[in-house]
């Protein structure tokens, strides 16, 4: 393969380091050695190749936005702590526990929502652009995908800036509903933990209790993110638009997922089955690795960032 000049050029820059990740990100993502010129070279190839390319993301690709993942060795919340997600059968079942979940994603909505976009976004943004990317289905519920940008693109575990009525369906801006918690609770105060990768914060049950939970203002129904819980399947409709774009598709690139979860996974059964090529990026193993012609280890921030549309 004769590479492009600015490729050759990119193998001779000097080696980042893991401080170029800005500081206070560090934390949420794994540690891993700089991604070595061949991988790079074989990634770039993959990709130069595809012409209607098909991207999964997942956890890993926000990491470098200072939002942590579930599943990473050492620094994902598994690790840290002992908590684990909602499950959507509680959720549903139990007013308790949904005062419990609300009261601690209202306390962390201010910081969650703030998160930006990093590096890796903003060059799946540009492969879009460039006519590279043909479908971006993402399994991350942080918006970051949307705010940099993304047009073709699809939320398959919806969207925690979105919050749905189990009742009546309609579907409202978590934004406005952090204006009408303020309003039910003015003056409910607690002291936060740590943000989970769906916006819940860690609080003592003791401090929940008295926080008061709107429900639908059209149906009285009970509201929920708009995110697939644990235990939850994702909308049919959804996963039929999924496959028929990955059907379109000539390549598929993960990146930044374990792919544990199998709302991911059966993409790359369906590619396996559609003879569609593979390449995963990701720190540390994946559960579709035997299905992949290219494995990279790496920072997707750092990676993508230096593979050209071409
Ligand atoms: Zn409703």
């Amino acid at each position: 393969m004769i590479l492009p000049r600015r490729i050759l050029a990119m193998h001779t820059a000097p080696v980042r380091r893991a401080s170029s990740v800005p500081a206070g990100m560090v934390s949420f993502v794994p540690a891993c050695s700089t991604t070595d010129a061949h991988s790079l070279e074989l990634l770039q190839d993959f990709v130069s190749r595809a012409r209607r390319l098909f991207v999964i993301s997942g956890a890993g690709l926000s990491t470098e936005s200072g939002i942590p993942d579930y599943r990473s060795e050492g620094v994902g919340l598994y690790a840290r702590t002992d908590r684990r997600p909602m499950q959507y059968a509680e959720f549903v079942r139990s007013a308790k526990s949904r005062q419990r979940y609300w009261a601690r994603n209202f306390l962390g909505w201010p910081q969650f929502s703030t998160h930006q976009p990093n590096s890796a976004h903003k060059a799946l943004q540009r492969w879009e652009e460039r006519g590279k990317l043909h479908w971006l289905v993402t399994q991350n519920v942080d918006a970051l995908h949307s705010k940099a940008g993304q047009k073709r693109l699809t939320e398959l575990h919806g969207c925690s800036h979105r919050v749905m009525c189990l009742g009546c369906g309609a579907i409202s801006a978590r934004e406005e509903l952090q204006t009408r918690f303020v309003a039910l609770n003015p003056d409910w105060r607690a002291q936060t933990g740590s943000v989970a990768p769906d916006g819940d914060v860690f609080i003592e049950d003791e401090q929940v209790l008295h926080f008061r939970v709107p429900s639908c203002e059209q149906c009285g129904g009970i509201l929920k993110p708009e995110v697939t819980f644990f235990g939850d399947s994702v909308n049919k409709a959804t996963v039929q638009f999924v496959h028929d774009r990955l059907g379109e598709s000539d390549a598929v690139l993960v990146a930044g997922s374990s792919l544990q979860v199998y709302s991911g996974y059966r993409f790359l059964l369906a590619a396996r089955d559609q003879k569609i090529s593979v390449a995963i990026l990701n720190i540390g193993p994946t559960r579709a690795d035997h299905l992949a012609e290219l494995k990279v280890s790496g920072r997707c921030g750092e990676v993508l960032s230096v593979i050209q549309p071409l």
